[in-house]
């Protein structure tokens, strides 16, 4: 890489993120030992906020009804450059980083197995550079910079963009932690409806006069029943699976409520909608056998995510510019044994940054900015912030991400985002290009939210379970404020 032939804008990001190295690790560490569940983000949202706020970004807290979400404002005029990201961690998956072997910083408390932490450290970052670069060499627009809580329940996302966040962005960059440093276009991700299904009966001690009870927890298992009996005539791609929330309270009493958490996916969001449409049906059908009342609660309902040609293109060009981070012998060696003890494939990190391919092929899991995608060209940044293979929601992809493989991907990931923000900044025709791509990729598709009108954010979503492993949790937060200098 010869630095000394960028722009002058593009060579100060990338130097003022690698002075500031240190700041970057200070948010994915902080993050990481926070490791908040979905909508119940509050150190994690509170740390980015403040950090954003320092640097001169006006802040709007609470947006759309999240306690935990926030827009970021810098600038004025066009274009409005939209970054947006997840900082939620997962139940029962605390792990200490840097062991290569399950252990748990706090037991059976949640954590980060994924590297959301590193998502948010690289946003916040790749901010600050692009918001300096914009005052050092008068950049004009806008950057928006949105904290999306409970990415894991898939919730936030789709409600902005119901509630008009972003239209008026340009552009919309979204950065994802991975074992690569790549970005990719096409169709990534499926879409999904998640809801919960309450049944409402009636109690009765369930050995003197079982006759008089309607048993809810009848209606959840024959609701059960009924979407395996589907299973078999649902298209090759759609996916159903749940968990029982609420099974009643003792054997004795036959339960009067019961609720079962059902997520619906499939590729495309009419698809999803159709999956949820029969759920409905067979839940109502269910009642009906039971003598039971249904209630449905949509929690989430987004679609498929897709990333835009012309934005990766640029993304490309930063990724190759940035280069992965240069390895120690020890990081090679702990990403091998890491990959042998969660038996995957033992080829330590990459070395190099993945190349552009054609469009991509669409995967099973979903993610909540897919509604942003829609609304408006979407990139992806993807960075090598954890250990290439290791499974995600698993002990392995919580092992590396307070480590040094964390930090130095970290800081690969917000040069590659700031870059990114300073092209689109410089180089109006690089926007123009992304709208056009974008309206070739949608074709007719007309973008309207799956989610109801008045549906209101889920915000109780794990508070009971956050608040049962804060006190042990708190021991390990990081004293430490991020300083950029
Ligand atoms: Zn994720």
């Amino acid at each position: 890489m010869a630095e000394s032939n960028l722009a002058p804008e593009k060579s100060f990001v990338f130097d003022f993120v690698e002075r500031n190295a240190e700041a970057v690790a200070t948010i994915g560490d902080s993050v990481f030992y926070f490791g908040e569940l979905g909508m119940q983000e509050v150190e994690s949202a509170k740390l980015m906020t403040e950090t954003l706020e320092k640097e001169g970004f006006s802040v709007e807290r609470g947006i759309s009804g999240f306690p935990t979400g926030f827009c970021a404002t810098f600038g004025s005029g066009a274009p409005v450059i939209a970054m947006h990201t997840e900082y939620d961690a997962n139940p029962n998956n605390s792990q200490a980083s840097g062991e290569t072997e399950q252990k748990n910083i706090t037991a059976y408390g949640p954590g980060h197995c994924e590297g959301h932490n590193c998502n948010a450290a690289v946003m916040v970052s790749g901010a600050i550079a692009a918001k300096r670069a914009m005052e050092n060499f008068g950049l004009k627009g806008t950057l928006k910079v949105f904290g999306a809580p409970g990415e894991e329940q898939l919730i936030s996302r789709p409600y902005y963009v119901r509630d008009g966040w972003f239209d008026d962005v340009d552009v919309a960059l979204h950065d994802h932690i991975g074992g690569d440093m790549s970005t990719v276009y096409g169709l990534t991700h499926a879409a999904a409806v998640s809801a919960y299904f309450t049944f409402r009966g009636e109690t009765a001690h369930a050995s003197t006069a079982p006759w008089r009870a309607r048993d809810a927890l009848d209606g959840v298992v024959l609701m059960d029943m009924g979407m395996a009996q589907f299973r078999e005539h649902m298209e090759p791609d759609m996916r159903a699976h749940r968990v029982i929330k609420d099974g009643g309270d003792q054997p004795n009493t036959i339960p009067a409520k019961a609720t079962v958490w059902w997520t619906f996916r499939a590729p495309t969001a009419e698809g999803a909608r159709k999956v949820f449409e029969q759920g409905k049906k067979i839940a109502e059908g269910a009642a009906m056998m039971t003598n039971t009342e249904i209630e449905i609660e949509v929690m989430s309902a987004v679609w498929p995510v897709r990333t835009n040609q012309g934005l990766a293109e640029v993304i490309q060009g930063n990724l190759d510019l940035v280069g992965v981070p240069e390895w120690t012998d020890d990081e090679q060696a702990f990403a091998e044994k890491l990959q042998i003890a969660a038996d995957v494939t033992p080829e330590g990190l990459k070395t190099e940054v993945k190349p552009l391919l054609g469009p991509t092929a669409q995967r099973a899991p979903s993610n909540d900015c897919g509604d942003v995608s829609w609304k408006v060209p979407m990139g992806r940044v993807g960075f090598p912030g954890n250990v290439p293979n290791v499974p995600f929601h698993h002990w392995a992809g919580g092992a590396a991400l307070a480590t040094t493989i964390a930090h130095k991907g970290s800081v690969a990931g917000a040069k590659t985002l700031a870059g990114t923000v300073v092209d689109l900044l410089s180089n109006p025709a690089l926007v123009k290009r992304a709208k056009e791509t974008f309206a070739a990729e949608i074709g007719d598709v007309v973008y309207k939210p799956l989610i109801p009108a008045d549906q209101k954010p889920p915000v109780d979503l794990n508070r009971e379970m956050m608040e049962t492993f804060r006190k042990p949790m708190r021991e390990h937060y990081i004293k430490e404020k991020p300083e950029f200098v």
